[in-house]
């Protein structure tokens, strides 16, 4: 069987192995971590840097080569792929790196972002800057999970900011009137072949994705927008493989503005694994492997919860996994880490429901029992 190689062996790393090897594939995974989740499945684990060299030039002898690591240095896929078809590109991955080059090609593309304003240097801050305020200081790489980001109500506190981020370049954004956040996830082979998946209602605590819904509930007008704003991002990005892009819900209206991109596979599409006539991960094994993407269709409405290391006892004992693991329409994935810290992500359930509404509400409820 042909090997597909994967840059980054955490969960989505590991949830890939899983539809790739039972798809009939080999893989090799990379990924400095000993204990990567991803290793369990693989059949070749390169255990080294993703600037290692050596292991690079392992990776270059696969069939295809793909990412699950946000972070990945873009020069290792544009390496990769002077040797073997990558997917998504090194040009791709750099855009979705950084929130001033990200948000540039939003606007290109013809559509909205929250107004914002590129911060590189004290001076970039002007009377103009004003306008933006309250607003958010977001570094312009390296944040995830709501971290890398200062909330700030007045010049002053602005500066503060951009000192307290160290200099780094930044992304002034304006606080938008958030009725809710949808993610959108395009599976994309080329301009003729595209498919997306049911946009996912996203709700976050402490920062962190807690829940996606799906469908989320909102008209479907809008639902259909967000649809096309993706596929209309992805196109112009000119994207091969799964593409998430994360959206605001603004104000009375319900207007649609584009928050960011992952260039992979998004924990807001893990209901695709039980949910949906494709996965997410099948998806992406077809599209790098040169085929078109599959039916995205939604089979029933869903919620997935994520399950992080809070919910560990003080003492390291395991929570109680015996009402999900009871619940004939609660599905458990654990991600075989073995150390559950506060805000990692351990594992996700996934509730089958007859209504949205309903998989939320029984979602919620397990949880709590967690
Ligand atoms: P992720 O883990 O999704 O990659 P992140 O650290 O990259 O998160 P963002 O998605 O940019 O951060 O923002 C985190 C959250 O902060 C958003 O989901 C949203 O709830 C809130 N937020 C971000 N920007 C704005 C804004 N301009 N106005 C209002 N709320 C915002
Ligand atoms: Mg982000
Ligand atoms: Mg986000």
């Amino acid at each position: 069987p042909a090997m597909l190689g994967i840059l980054g062996g955490g969960q989505l790393g590991r949830m890939f192995t899983v539809a790739a090897k039972t798809m009939g594939y080999q893989v090799t995974v990379l990924d400095p971590d000993p204990y990567a989740p991803a290793a369990a499945y693989a059949d070749r684990h390169l255990c080294a840097c993703f600037d290692d060299q050596a292991a690079l030039a392992k990776l270059a002898q696969c069939a295809a080569v793909t990412t699950e690591f946000e972070n990945v240095p873009a020069d290792a896929m544009r390496f990769l792929a002077q040797h073997t078809p990558v997917s998504p590109s090194g040009d791709c991955v750099a855009i979705a790196q950084n929130r001033i080059q990200e948000k540039a090609w939003i606007q290109k593309a013809g559509l909205k972002t929250a107004p914002y304003q590129a911060v590189c240097k004290p001076e970039d801050i002007t009377d103009a800057s004003a306008a933006l305020l309250p607003g958010i200081l977001k570094t312009a790489t390296l944040g995830y999970d709501g971290k890398g980001q200062i909330r700030v109500k007045t010049t002053d506190e602005l500066r503060e900011a951009f000192a307290a981020h160290g200099g780094v370049d930044c992304v002034l954004e304006k606080m938008v009137d958030l009725r809710g956040e949808i993610s959108v996830l395009v599976c994309r082979l080329n301009h003729d072949c595209a498919l997306t998946f049911d946009p996912a209602e996203n709700i976050h605590e402490n920062g962190i994705l807690a829940y996606s819904v799906v469908p989320a509930r909102l008209p479907a007008a809008v639902q259909q927008q967000a649809r096309q704003m993706a596929q209309r991002l992805a196109d112009e990005l000119d994207y091969v493989g799964v593409l998430a892009v994360e959206l605001f819900v603004v104000g009375d209206e319900q207007t649609l503005v584009v928050n960011e991109i992952a260039p992979r596979p998004h924990n807001s599409g893990h209901h695709t694994l039980n949910a949906c006539a494709a996965d997410q991960f099948q998806q992406q094994v077809r599209i790098m492997c040169g085929l078109p993407p599959a039916d995205t269709r939604l089979l029933s409405p869903c919620c997935m919860a994520n399950i992080l290391g809070d919910v560990w006892r003080e003492d390291g004992s395991e929570p109680n996994w015996l009402p999900l693991q009871t619940d004939k329409n609660a599905y458990l994935h654990q991600y075989g880490k073995s150390t559950a810290r506060k805000g990692r992500k351990m594992g996700h359930f996934t509730v089958l429901a007859d209504d949205a509404g309903q998989a939320f509400a029984t979602a919620t409820k397990l949880h709590q029992l967690l």
